[in-house]
């Protein structure tokens, strides 16, 4: 902690910091009793307050009235003590805690609060099941552990302040309450009772209003923004959670990227995370996809994708022929010596079947560089050897390939790469994907998506909107997107143009976006911005799997928060002024 805390009735010096250059000094402590143990006569109490722990002693002598209280002390009592620090005899030393070479003999205790038995011991790291962790939220929160995990993630957002601060940036509120804004999720709305039948939405980012902030001149615009997606929580998602949301204005890519570097740095250096030094590599969408199968790759390991389609071309293998005549790739990876069972081998393929292939072809390379493999009697010597030769494979090599379309390829082999990767842990990776398509074509409905979103300035031919590439750019960290951006459009005529190529009529687009179509008619600079996922970034950095680990109050996979019991009914007389119906 910074500094003690100013003297009061209940304390005068946080227990977990103190000591042996203290000792001689009455001091007085408050908090929980995080464990009690009766010892030869004597009471030892470990005391703990957010800073951490402090042994105190009842003596039943010199400790007097406090002796007998202490005695009825149980687990989580809350109490306040005052004594003289003394340092422990040497074998009494405790290396485990920060204040393991002190103790406060206690003259005199007040006990301020009882405390039933917690439902889940807060003194040990045993295993409790989540849901009733959840349940009991503010019990969980005093281990130490989720302590940790909240300190840290306070560190993080303390740098980002700081750095953005020295570099003019203002932190400025933006509504929660508000309009629809298409980040691709669906929104959670809040019927108005003063125009019935109308909705807020909560942003699901504040992308909009940071770009209106530009355009009015701010300059540098931050917050650390909680954001809204009413989405199917599979995985580890929150309906609610926040990013570092940032805009600049007269920026360019690379001025975004640059100082997102300096500020991770930072970041990472106050947490003790040892990440690589900045600037991280820059990778081109297509070539992650076509080397990782992915656009977030984990880089923490090898078994890169090769595509093997021109040793093949002319191959008597039908399968393969077919594929490479209609345009097709065939692609592999080398992954590696492995003893694998036929059972692996067609849980591989059915993986690989799952993700979209027709199939998975597999290859042992054997001594003499020969395959033994279901296809290798349909290859000849110089195309196995070819194909060896570019995976650089040698005896002993377990070789994958797929033979599909290249995006079916790049997925499937994604996938089958990040199964069979082993990341070394003790490392970290970050690289920026950039060079990303603007728009996929969504064959269900017919009509372009936005890769990104539709205010990201697109790069080429407006004719062509498959061909188009967008200014937007992605930091993955192991294999996790934690953040991203772009360059947007400043130009309205663009604006309105990539709004036509959604599928947006110029009446629904000034209806829905009339104001930013608006501001960027009177006078827009260039300019850009990123989000990042703070809690993403904060579980990465506390090394936890989840994020539920480093959020105070989490939701758990079904959006509800088991402690206070939302989301809940509400009585009928609200429903009426609402103008809903009971469903
Ligand atoms: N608004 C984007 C998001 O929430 C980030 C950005 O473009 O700044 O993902």
């Amino acid at each position: 902690m910074n500094r003690p805390p100013a003297a009061n009735r209940y304390r005068d010096a946080w227990a977990g910091e103190l000591g042996a250059d203290r000792a001689g000094q009455r001091l007085r402590v408050a908090g929980w009793v995080h464990r009690r143990r009766d010892h030869g006569g004597l009471i030892f109490i470990d005391l703990r307050d957010r800073s951490g722990l402090l042994q105190l002693v009842f003596h039943p002598e010199t400790s007097g009235e406090a002796f007998a209280a202490a005695e009825r002390l149980r687990s989580e009592h809350v109490l306040s003590a005052v004594g003289t620090l003394v340092r422990r005899e040497e074998a009494n030393v405790n290396p485990n805690i920060a204040t393991g070479e002190v103790e406060l003999q206690v003259e005199e205790m007040e006990v301020l609060a009882q405390a039933e038995t917690p439902p889940f011991p807060v003194d040990e790291d045993g295993q409790v099941d989540e849901s009733t962790r959840l349940a009991h939220r503010m019990i969980d929160l005093r281990r130490e552990a989720m302590r940790d995990a909240l300190v840290l993630r306070d560190r993080i957002v303390r740098v980002m302040r700081e750095t953005l601060a020295e570099h003019d940036f203002l932190e400025i509120e933006t509504p929660i309450l508000t309009r629809s804004t298409p980040e691709g999720a669906r929104d959670f709305l809040v019927p108005s009772r003063m125009q019935p039948g109308s909705f807020y939405a909560l942003p699901q980012s504040p992308q909009l209003f940071k770009q209106l902030l530009m355009m009015s001149g701010y300059e540098r615009y931050y917050q650390i923004a909680r954001c809204f997606r009413d989405e199917d929580l599979r995985a580890d998602r929150q309906p609610e959670f926040t990013q570092l949301d940032l805009e600049m204005s007269f920026v360019e890519e690379e001025d975004v990227m640059g100082l997102m570097e300096r500020l991770f740095a930072r970041v990472f250096e106050a947490c003790g995370f040892s990440a690589p030094p900045p600037p991280w590599p820059r990778l081109g969408y297509d070539e992650a996809m076509a080397r990782y199968g992915s656009d977030r790759p984990d880089l923490r390991f090898g078994l890169e994708i090769h595509d093997v389609s021109d040793h093949l071309r002319g191959t008597g293998f039908k399968a393969f022929r077919g594929v490479l005549d209609s345009g097709g790739v065939v692609r592999g990876f080398n992954a590696g010596p492995r003893e694998t069972p036929r059972k692996e081998l067609d849980e591989l393929t059915e993986l690989a079947q799952r993700t979209g292939a027709k199939g998975l072809v597999w290859a042992f390379v054997q001594e003499g560089g020969v395959w033994r493999s279901p296809i290798a009697k349909f290859l000849t010597d110089a195309e196995m050897q070819a194909v060896s030769s570019q995976l650089g494979a040698s005896e002993g090599d377990l070789l994958l390939a797929v033979a599909d379309d290249a995006c079916v390829a790049a997925e499937v082999l994604g996938t089958l790469r990040l199964r069979l990767g082993e990341p070394d842990t003790s490392r970290h990776e970050l690289v920026w994907i950039v060079d990303f398509p603007a728009f996929e074509w969504n064959e269900g409905e017919g009509r372009w998506d936005a890769l990104h979103h539709p205010f990201t300035a697109p790069v080429g031919d407006l004719s062509d909107p498959g061909s188009l590439r967008s200014r937007a750019y992605d930091l993955v960290l192991d294999g996790t997107e934690i953040g991203g951006g772009s360059i947007r459009i400043h130009d309205v005529d663009v604006q309105r143009r990539v709004l036509e190529i959604l599928g947006m009529p110029e009446e629904e687009a000034q209806a829905r976006f009339g104001f930013l179509l608006d501001a960027l008619r009177y006078g827009a600079p260039p300019h850009g911005g990123i989000a990042f996922g703070l809690d993403r970034v904060a579980a990465i950095v506390a090394g936890r799997d989840s994020i539920r680990d480093v959020i105070a109050f989490p939701k758990t996979a079904s959006g509800a928060d088991l402690m206070t019991g939302a989301p809940a009914p509400v009585d009928a007389r609200q429903m009426k002024e609402l103008g809903l119906r009971p469903a």
